[in-house]
């Protein structure tokens, strides 16, 4: 299965965003991702065996049991190239990338092959381009962008199945596998 770690918005941020996402031109170029599945990606792990998968969810709550829970909201606008169109984070990122390195030793140490880790960019993808598409003025659109703060306080093990196979909308395209509370 393939897995990733992450931080997920509350209802009310969501509710923001959606306001936001709602605002803007909804050319064809892109493709907006659902806002059921908006998230945080602290650490990708990838398709990932059953086999790691015990020493995983334990290893998990062990990092989330050292850091404290820490305050985020939603912030401002950003791109990848002309592929992905992005909400970004403020509050305490400092202590959001000490929870994505734990997220990224706990599956390095239950045997999950990790990726070297570029820097370390929270974002939350809102759309992505089906073609290559000139992404900045939907940058510029919502650049001001402030969400409401919220208390993270938990870190999740998100399962990701992409679409494709089976029937369109048989299965949840993100499922949450495991919660665990920031107890540090
Ligand atoms: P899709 O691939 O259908 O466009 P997606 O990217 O959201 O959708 P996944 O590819 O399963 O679905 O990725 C899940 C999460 O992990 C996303 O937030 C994605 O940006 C992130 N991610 C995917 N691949 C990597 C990678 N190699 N390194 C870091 N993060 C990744
Ligand atoms: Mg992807």
């Amino acid at each position: 299965m393939r897995l990733f770690a992450a931080v997920l918005p509350p209802p009310a941020a969501v509710a923001e965003l959606r306001e936001v996402v709602q605002g803007l031109p909804h050319d064809e170029a892109l493709r907006w991702t659902a806002q059921e599945g908006w998230h945080f990606t602290l650490a990708f792990m990838g398709e990932v065996g059953e086999g790691p998968l015990p020493e995983l969810q334990v290893r998990l709550e062990r990092a989330a049991g050292r850091t404290a829970p820490f305050v985020l909201r939603l912030h401002g606008s950003g791109r990848f190239a002309h592929r992905a169109l992005w909400t970004g984070a403020a509050g305490d990122l400092d202590t959001l990338r000490l929870l994505a390195e734990r997220a990224d030793a706990a599956a390095r140490r239950s045997g999950i092959p990790m990726e070297q880790h570029r820097s370390y960019h929270p974002h939350l993808t809102v759309a992505r381009a089906r073609t290559e598409v000139d992404l900045r003025p939907y940058v510029e659109a919502f650049a001001g962008f402030e969400g409401t703060p919220w208390p993270v306080e938990e870190l999740h093990l998100v399962r990701s199945n992409l679409p494709g196979g089976g029937a369109p909308g048989a299965q949840p395209r993100y499922e949450v596998v495991g919660s665990w509370r920031l107890r540090g």
